[in-house]
């Protein structure tokens, strides 16, 4: 299974493939925690890249795509890999076709913008392994501690509000364009993201079942 999970920031991608890749037994890569790890690193990519992600915008297409061509050479992607966060514009999904990758699916997580900025404003992230929580709909047990691994919790610097708004814009001018580009080669599935978390996971996992062997 090659998939790709795409959708508005805060629609749930990473949520979605970390339960697609625990039950698929396949890897999933996340640009953005790739580029998060860098700029913790502070590598000369992640200097690069965290004035674009500071600014809510996107990163420059060449860095990203070489972030994706080692991955996908690695050994790891052999049986399958989830895409998550990429390709994030038309270039990069020509990149990827031009490295040859056939794609199984493209699962698009359909949120309205003003959801959006809600979970936005209470999403907190796992120092330590990434995890996602969310303070109303997905709470850790305890408050500002990871239930996986007991690290604390913080608010990404891109979470703040005005980026938010600017992300969702890049999100609909530069990325949205590609449902009609993975749609036009018939992969395009469209999911609606619900306020609970299984409830989207049901329906992710629904459509998804036409591909189990
Ligand atoms: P995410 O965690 O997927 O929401 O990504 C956080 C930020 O990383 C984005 O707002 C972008 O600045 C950057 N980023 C992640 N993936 C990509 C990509 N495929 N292309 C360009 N920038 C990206």
């Amino acid at each position: 299974m090659k998939l790709i999970i795409m959708g508005a920031p805060g629609a749930g991608k990473g949520t979605q493939s970390a339960k697609i890749s625990e039950k698929w037994n396949i890897p999933a890569v996340s640009t953005g925690d790739m580029l998060r790890a860098a700029v913790k690193e502070g590598t000369p990519m992640g200097v690069t890249a965290k004035s674009y992600m500071d600014a809510g915008q996107l990163v420059p297409d060449e860095v990203v795509i070489g972030i994706i061509k080692d991955y996908l050479s690695s050994d790891q992607c052999s049986n399958g890999f989830i895409l998550d966060g990429f390709p994030r514009s038309i270039p990069q999904a020509e990149a990827l076709d031009a490295m040859g990758v056939k794609m199984d699916a493209v699962l698009s997580i359909e949120v309205p913008d003003e959801k959006i900025v809600e979970r936005m404003s209470g999403r907190r992230i796992c120092s330590g392994c990434g995890a996602s929580y969310h303070v109303l709909y997905n709470p850790p047990k305890a408050t500002d501690v990871c239930d996986a691994c007991g690290a604390s919790l913080y608010i990404r610097d891109d979470d703040a509000a005005e980026t938010v708004l600017k992300r969702l814009n890049t999100y609909h001018g530069t990325t949205e364009p590609l449902k009609d580009f993975y749609a036009a080669k018939g992969l395009l599935i469209c999911v609606e993201g619900r306020e609970k978390v299984e409830d989207t996971t049901a329906a992710v996992m629904q459509a998804l079942s036409q591909f189990e062997a």
